[in-house]
């Protein structure tokens, strides 16, 4: 990165620093021990080998779940790993099951895997490496519908992730003019380039109407701030809490417009709810400089929009990555098809947000046409934060937060960062790309399910496309 104004050069890259749970988390396993069936098992044992006690008391599990010195009569449950070594040897004395406590973290999207992985990142800011191999399916519905491909034969680049050779993850937000015209002096006149730089291709959505506390807020602004990308806030909310800075994105709706006057600062972007000529018009004369970004439905007509003069979109869906019972996969693919088709792709910047809660589900969304997109869910999981019921609705959705730490708070954000970052350099150095902004809407670099098995079992009788 080159500093604005200097010629110095600046690697960018995300400090990370472990970050322990705050909230000690249910363990995975419940380890069920029949008492009296152990204790026969010892005292048989005891006469068996003689009295032997080092063999009478040698434990079945090598990750110490019976290491206490009363070993099975108190398991240490949260040890457990479910390899099911110990119930395989003594099925009569101990069993193992899914804690159902566990099996409630997250909801019916971002399920309890997710939080798992999402809290390691958050934790250690490294990327999670399971040496037993992949476990789970290799396909399925959303995101898992769609596979990268990470075969490209001549990489330059593969060694991006370890630092050897840079990749770059900036992308830029703005308004990009197809084309410069100059006067008689050369002096640029018309539309010109406004855009901002951010180090990664994600930014932070604004928390939902349920969970907007000052702390979290600070701690979301301050991590945006330290990872050099952005941060929506409620524009009521910016006043209120005087979080004014470079990375606040005020986000602006129908009744929080009247906070709009005691903006005394000029934001570099300002966000507004829904599609409004006339407001943008009035936001463009009192913030000249700032960029001007709508927040409009996933599904909504693009390029009627941009005919009309947008030229930063932020389209949304539900938390579960839906709108009008479709999946963000193919709304973002749709609405930037259509702009490619209309010659005016280059000119848009989309940042999409909805069901983007993995790692792998950013350069995803990106080959599916997105610049950026905004995360929520992922981040609110980060710092702990538990979901009352469904976490699908903005509106109504009930998030909850630990007692959060500043600092804590920070570098948690920043680990998530660093951990979703490397992964993206993972598929960016395997496809031999030396920057993000290249990925945009590569549909090569990907293949979807549904098409190859339509591909291959469409002469099938019984094949059914939806099935
Ligand atoms: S299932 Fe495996 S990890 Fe868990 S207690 Fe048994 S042996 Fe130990």
């Amino acid at each position: 990165m080159v500093t604005a104004g200097r010629l110095s050069y600046r690697r960018y890259r995300i400090e990370i620093r472990p970050a322990p749970d705050l909230v000690r988390l249910p363990p995975r396993f419940r380890v069920e021990v029949k008492k009296h069936r152990l204790i026969g098992l010892v005292l048989e044992e005891l006469v068996r080998y003689r009295g032997d006690l080092p063999v009478v008391l040698s434990r079945p599990c090598v990750y110490g779940v019976f290491s206490r010195p009363i070993g099975g009569l108190a398991p240490k449950e949260e040890l457990c790993v479910g390899c099911l070594r110990c119930t395989v040897q003594y099925p009569d004395v101990v069993q193992i099951y899914p804690n159902p406590e566990r099996e409630r973290l997250g909801d019916s999207y971002l399920k309890p895997a997710h939080v798992d992985t999402l809290l390691y990142e958050a934790r250690t800011g490294h990327v999670p490496v399971r040496g037993a191999g992949y476990r789970g399916p290799f396909g399925g519905a959303g995101w898992d519908g769609m596979w990268t491909d990470m075969s490209e034969i001549v990489r330059p680049t593969r060694d991006g992730i370890h630092g050897r050779e840079f990749i770059s993850t900036a992308v830029d937000i703005g308004e990009k003019p197809a084309l410069l015209a100059f006067d008689e002096r050369g002096e640029p006149v018309g539309t010109v380039p406004k855009v901002i730089t951010i180090q990664v291709p994600f930014l932070f959505d604004r928390p939902p109407r349920s969970a907007r506390p000052r702390l979290l807020l600070e701690i979301l602004v301050r991590a945006a701030q330290e990872i050099e990308t952005l941060a929506m806030v409620p524009v009521d909310l910016v006043v209120r809490f005087d979080l004014a800075g470079p990375h606040v994105v005020p986000v602006v709706e129908e009744e929080t417009w009247r906070w709009l006057v005691q903006l005394a600062w000029s934001p570099r972007m300002i966000a507004i709810e829904g599609w409004d000529r006339e407001r943008l018009a009035e936001l463009e004369r009192r913030f000249p400089e700032s960029i001007l970004c709508a927040r409009v439905p996933m599904d909504s007509d693009v390029l009627d929009l941009v005919r009309q003069g947008a030229r930063v979109l932020h389209l949304t869906a539900d938390y579960h990555g839906r709108r009008n019972g479709r999946f963000v996969m193919d709304l973002i693919r749709q609405a930037h098809q259509r702009l490619v088709d209309a010659g005016v792709r280059e000119e848009v910047t989309l940042i999409g947000s909805g069901g983007i809660v993995m790692a792998e589900h950013v350069p995803k969304a990106i080959i599916c046409g997105l610049d950026a997109v905004a995360l929520d869910t992922a981040l609110w999981v980060a710092l702990q934060a538990r979901f009352a019921g469904e976490c699908r609705n903005p509106e109504t959705a009930l998030v909850s937060f630990p007692r959060l730490e500043p600092a804590w708070g920070i570098q948690r954000l920043k680990n998530l960062a660093a951990s979703w970052r490397d992964q993206l350099l993972e598929v960016l150095g395997a496809m031999g790309l030396r920057e993000v902004r290249r990925l945009r809407g590569e549909l090569g670099r990907c293949m979807f399910q549904a098409e190859l098995e339509r591909e291959a079992f469409a002469e099938v009788d019984g094949y059914r496309a939806d099935a």
